[in-house]
């Protein structure tokens, strides 16, 4: 989709530190990690929040991806977590659905 970030990085028209892809899904470091380990998993597919899956089919490739990360990050001993900022309340900043995938330290719970 014309002018989505994440699409621009899915075709290469913009860089990312990319760790791992499928067929259906890319992950590549947070420009801004919150976490020793924070990476992005998005779906090539443009779909702008979870309120607009319709096939549910395409986040499968997506949870496949972010636990091969976790795995290959070596969180799998210590713990991970998975976010999907769904909207305005979540504070959702880019509009191409993408899984967090945070590790690394101690994540504090409740989230702010
Ligand atoms: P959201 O609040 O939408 O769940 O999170 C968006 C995330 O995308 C933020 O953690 C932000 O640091 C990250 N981000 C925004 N723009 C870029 C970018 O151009 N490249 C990368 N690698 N991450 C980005
Ligand atoms: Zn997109």
């Amino acid at each position: 989709m014309a002018d989505c970030i994440f699409c621009k990085i899915v075709e290469g028209k913009i860089p990312a530190a990319k760790i791992a892809e499928s067929d259906h899904a890319l992950a590549f470091a947070d420009i801004n990690p919150a976490a020793p380990v924070h990476a992005l998993v998005i779906p090539k597919q443009h779909i702008a929040t979870l309120n607009d899956v319709n096939d549910w089919a395409v986040m499968a490739p997506v949870f496949e991806l972010a636990a091969r990360v976790a795995r290959e990050k070596g969180l799998v001993q210590s713990g991970w977590r998975a976010v999907i900022n769904t909207g305005r309340d979540a504070n959702q900043l880019v509009f191409h659905i993408h899984l967090h995938v945070l590790g690394g330290r101690q994540l504090s719970w409740p989230p702010g």
